[in-house]
């Protein structure tokens, strides 16, 4: 950088040598674009450099015509040369472009231009020095002089762009011319010279003014380049910001002429380039919308309204517009700060689909499209204030279904799915359009019913209840999906929603307990009874915890030879303040709350460390609940434990389930059913009559033995039916190799009775209670009973 700095120094641009700030490359290219200005201001003129040439060479030529001196006409030949050289010079130089001419170019020129300059100027110096001091010759004399001084003054101008070129050229000429006439003995001739002298500090003056401006003026041209340079590039980026832009953006003037619009603006009304033009009035505009269809005419006619509304008003319009291609268009039009109206279009179609569906997903549920909980909570706080204001009353409706859990489990989530939407109609078919069902989850629904009585509630409750007692037809499979529903009035079962919520799940709860299928208001009782069910459940939680629970067996008895075969373990648990609490009113609660699995598992291990001990291969029978084979692993491995560390033979214990086991006819069940019994467990159906009571599964599954129900033995002295029932079950068993045991033998006439009906086993109190383990190891056991 410094050597840069040298040579442009050594080519005498004092300006740029002045700006030159060494190492900076950026301010060094701008001084050389100013350095190039000055250089081509030289070679600006050639017209001059002729007319200036001829005078040059008619000088000398003069001279040695008026005096016959052959100096002059070899300075003639000389100055014709140097003229020729400088044509050629300002030729060669005219015939390049310089705009990206180096450092180095710029130097020769102008080198070479000061050369030719100054051998120019200081060949006429010396032609007027000698005309002045070895001729005489007054034509001689004036001739120089005058043509000096003209070269002089021309040089000034022509040559602004050097200064220091010109204060040079100046003294080449001026000073023989000055030093000649000084020594001339006419003092005319001296005072003339020693003006000269001021004639050329003035002139460099005026160059140096000269040359201020021209450098003022490049400085002018240059910003007003950069500044046009500047705008173009600030358009260009204006341009591209607003065609990439995504919405539709177009600029109104105060007459409502089109002043700018975007490429999208375009687009989104199919608006062709000739009507994008600035200065198209909107009348043409909506013409070619309104005959294309892209709107009707009141769209079009609302949105010139809009536009004139903004600008009288000077505040922003939102307009949503459908075009005929379907597509939703808000319009935004704005005052323009410049006045006008700015009207930019977004193309809303999709995300006002988005929105829909957020809105949607947010508020219903994505299956059955019926209202979610969400929805449900807001629609049941409105009914609330509704009911606050107007007084007028509504029900709430909790919708389960019954045996739903089985139908996802066994044949699959797309089955359990379809059975929720086909539910869904069906619960829709039973109510009115504008009743609120939501589903609630899984396999819950609930059902606002405003202003309605008692009767109309349980009317509407019925007629959904029937709508799902019909069969589920899904493929080939054929599903029976039951409800049940429990109800809750508003404000009398509940003034706020989560009460009537609780409540309405509490008469579910009932209506479940009731044998489902089936709907029940809630009643004040109900909730005392869940809380007390709510108390049980905790001490039985603490119970299970400290062995507070206890098994009591009662003999079963073969009629024939009067001795006990089996023992029936019956859970009993012994409660602080409660006493003794039946197991009917606590399995059911162990059940509901996840505690029967342990409770279960306890058992099993506990009779077969009690039967163990039992002489004469006396079988034990547990109670088995049917959640326990939902965990088909854990009973199967309880079982299998048990019986090897009691040492206890597998065939002498039996386990008894119920029908409820074998309605939700599961697979699983049967397996571990069958693997049980492959290492010699038993099974018994217990309370065989209570339920569904189908012999079809007597013989579908490998029971041993079948428990026929005490409600059948209390009255079958009485009941021909119970009678019937007993004679059937024990003829069909017999065929089928089981046992039947009948149970809830309290008389000797029912004992008489039903061996009579060829009953082979029975079970009661007349041949013995349930009592613990201490009570008949006392010595008594075993026996015969008379
Ligand atoms: P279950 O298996 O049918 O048991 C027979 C029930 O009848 C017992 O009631 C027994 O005390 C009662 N009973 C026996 N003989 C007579 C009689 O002559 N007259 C009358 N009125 N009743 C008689 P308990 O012990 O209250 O058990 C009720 C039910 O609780 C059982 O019915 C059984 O289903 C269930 N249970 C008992 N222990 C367990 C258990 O460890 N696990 C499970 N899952 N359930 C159990
Ligand atoms: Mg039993
Ligand atoms: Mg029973």
């Amino acid at each position: 950088m410094a050597g840069v700095a040298n040579r442009l120094h050594s080519a005498s641009a004092d300006r740029a040598i002045a700006e030159q700030p060494a190492g900076h490359d950026g301010r060094s290219a701008v001084d050389l674009a100013d350095y190039r200005l000055l250089v081509s201001s030289l070679f600006s003129s050639p017209g001059s450099i002729i007319p200036g040439g001829i005078a040059g060479i008619l000088t000398p030529f003069l001279c040695w015509i008026s005096t016959g001196a052959e100096l002059f006409m070899a300075l003639t030949i000389c100055v014709a040369l140097v003229v020729v050289m400088r044509i050629i010079t300002v030729v060669r130089y005219r015939r390049l472009d310089h705009a990206e001419d180096t450092l180095a170019q710029t130097t020769r020129w102008d080198r070479e231009y000061f050369f030719g300059a100054t051998v120019f100027s200081a060949v006429l110096g010396f032609s007027c020095y000698a005309a002045l001091a070895w001729t005489d010759d007054p034509a001689a004399h004036i001739t120089s002089v005058s043509s000096t001084i003209a070269l002089a003054s021309g040089y000034v101008a022509r040559n602004a762009g050097r200064p220091k070129f010109v204060a040079v050229q100046l003294l080449t000429f001026c000073v023989p011319m000055a030093v000649g006439l000084i020594q001339a003995h006419n003092p005319y001739y001296q005072y003339i010279g020693y003006f000269a002298f001021l004639y050329v500090v003035a002139n460099i003056a005026i160059t140096n003014s000269l040359h201020r401006n021209l450098l003022a003026l490049s400085d002018a041209t240059k910003q007003s380049k950069a500044l046009a340079t500047a705008l173009r590039s600030q358009n260009l980026t204006l341009d591209a910001a607003l065609n990439t832009m995504i919405h539709g953006l177009a600029m109104f003037d105060r007459k409502l002429d089109l002043a700018v619009s975007n490429a999208p603006h375009a687009a989104l009304y199919g608006i062709p380039e000739t009507l994008a033009l600035p200065g198209t009035p909107i009348s043409a505009i909506a013409r070619f919308l309104v005959e294309r269809q892209v709107m009707t005419p009141e769209q079009v006619r609302d949105i010139k309204a809009a536009l004139d509304g903004v600008q009288a008003t000077q505040q922003a319009a939102i307009y949503e517009l459908q075009s005929r291609n379907g597509r939703m268009l808000v319009v935004t039009i704005a005052p323009a700060a410049e006045g006008g109206v700015l009207m930019l279009t977004e193309d809303a179609t999709e995300r006002k689909a988005t929105e829909a569906r957020i809105e949607q997903m947010a508020r219903f549920d994505e299956l059955t499209g019926l209202a979610n909980r969400f929805e449900f909570n807001t629609q049941l706080a409105e009914a609330f204030r509704r009911q606050e204001r107007t007084g007028e009353t509504f029900a709430l409706l909790y919708i389960d279904l019954d045996g739903f859990k089985q139908v996802n489990d066994n044949l699959g989530h797309d089955i359990g799915d379809r059975v929720l939407v086909q539910t869904a109609a069906r619960l829709k078919s039973a109510i009115r359009h504008n009743d609120l069902l939501a589903r609630f989850g899984g396999d819950e629904f609930v059902l606002i019913l405003p202003a309605t009585d008692v009767a109309t509630v349980r009317m509407i409750a019925q007629r959904m209840i029937e709508a799902m007692d019909r069969a589920f037809e899904l493929d080939t499979k054929t599903v029976y999906v039951t409800a049940s529903i429990g109800i809750a009035l508003a404000p009398v079962d509940g003034a706020i929603p989560a009460d009537l919520l609780r409540h309405a799940d509490t008469a579910l709860y009932k209506a479940k307990a009731a044998g489902r299928n089936t709907a029940t208001f809630f009643d004040p009782a109900m909730a005392e009874e869940m809380l007390e069910r709510h108390e049980i459940e905790v001490d039985l939680r603490q119970a299970t915890t400290e062995g507070a629970l206890e098994l009591y067996y009662q003999p079963i008895i073969d009629l024939r030879t009067q001795e006990i075969v089996t023992r029936e373990a019956l859970m009993r648990w012994r409660h602080p303040t409660r006493g003794m609490v039946p197991p009917g009113v606590f399995i059911p609660i162990a059940e509901q709350s996840g505690l029967i699995a342990g409770m279960g598992d306890w058992a099993i291990r506990q009779a077969c460390r009690d039967a163990a001990k039992w002489p004469g291969g006396i079988g034990v029978s547990v109670n088995i609940s049917p959640l326990q084979f939902r965990e088909p692993g854990r009973i199967v491995e309880t079982v299998k434990n048990a019986l090897l560390l009691a040492h206890l033979a597998p065939g002498r214990l039996t386990l008894e389930v119920t029908e409820s086991l074998l309605i939700e006819d599961n697979k699983t069940t049967l397996d571990v059913i069958n693997e049980l019994r492959a290492i010699g467990v038993k099974f018994a159906l217990d309370d065989f009559g209570t339920g569904y009571s189908s012999l079809a599964y007597l013989s579908t599954y490998p029971f041993s033995q079948v428990k026929i129900d005490q409600s059948f033995s209390r009255d079958v002295n009485s009941d021909e039916a119970s009678k019937a029932v007993i004679e059937a079950v024990c003829q069909l068993a017999r065929r089928l190799s089981m046992n039947v045991v009948v149970e809830g033998i309290e008389t000797e006439a029912q004992r008489m009775a039903v061996q009579l009906l060829g009953a082979q086993r029975a079970q009661g109190y007349l041949f013995g209670r349930p009592q613990p383990v201490s009570e008949f190891s006392k010595g008594d056991e075993p026996r015969k009973i008379a």
